[in-house]
């Protein structure tokens, strides 16, 4: 078992230096900090048109992105040793509520865990199951502002609306139109209706047939 050499470093909170970690130097690090959006323009893309200035004058805390980045050594039982990274990050994005188009806030919380291995075949071959940690490739300049940048993306909902009851538009009853590509608001509806909805016997004609 080789001893090695293990400082943590501490990660300077910029820009210019999260772009660029060197993850192969043997050592280890450690950071935090907060970043506005504007660091971020994938982020920017997605959120509510215009609310940038918005949220910054009504909370400032809320246009930007937390984040914490934690890196250690593992010795495994094969005698080698694993490069580990954690990041936390926290934020809360105004996205537009894709049923009424205003827009909302959205909570985001992550914690996620990676592997550094040092070939792109290896981390290919990483299993996809693994739900503890994700794989990612080591480098000696390792960009940890993209990483935090996907994070954020990968944590997005697919189709953002307002929280059940919050939304204006299904208040209103003048909202009926758009409700109807709503699959949540069409599920009840099937239920309730049981065995005497007709799609439900004509579905069971076609596995029939
Ligand atoms: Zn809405």
């Amino acid at each position: 078992m080789s001893q090695k050499p293990c400082s943590t470093q501490i990660l300077h909170a910029s820009e210019a230096a999260l772009r660029q970690v060197d993850f192969k130097s043997g050592q280890t690090y450690q950071g935090e900090g907060f970043f506005s959006l504007q660091h971020f323009p994938r982020i920017l893309s997605e959120i509510w048109s215009g609310s940038v200035e918005e949220v910054t004058k009504e909370s400032p805390e809320q246009a930007g992105i937390d984040w914490q980045v934690v890196t250690w050594l593992d010795d495994t039982a094969a005698g080698h040793t694993d490069y580990r990274l954690r990041v936390k990050i926290r934020t809360a994005l105004h996205l537009e509520c894709q049923r009424c188009l205003e827009g909302f806030l959205q909570k985001i919380d992550i914690s996620a865990q990676f592997v550094l291995l040092e070939s792109h075949q290896e981390v290919e071959d990483f299993p996809i199951d693994n739900f503890d940690e994700d794989a990612l490739l080591q480098s000696d300049a390792f960009d940890l502002m993209e990483l935090i940048e996907d994070e954020v993306l990968l944590a997005l909902p697919l189709v953002p609306k307002h929280p059940q009851g919050e939304c204006a538009l299904l208040k209103s009853s003048t909202g009926a139109l758009v409700e109807v590509d709503d699959k949540s608001k069409i599920a009840p509806i099937e239920s309730e209706k049981g065995h005497k909805n007709p799609f439900l016997g004509l579905k069971k004609l076609k596995l029939d047939s």
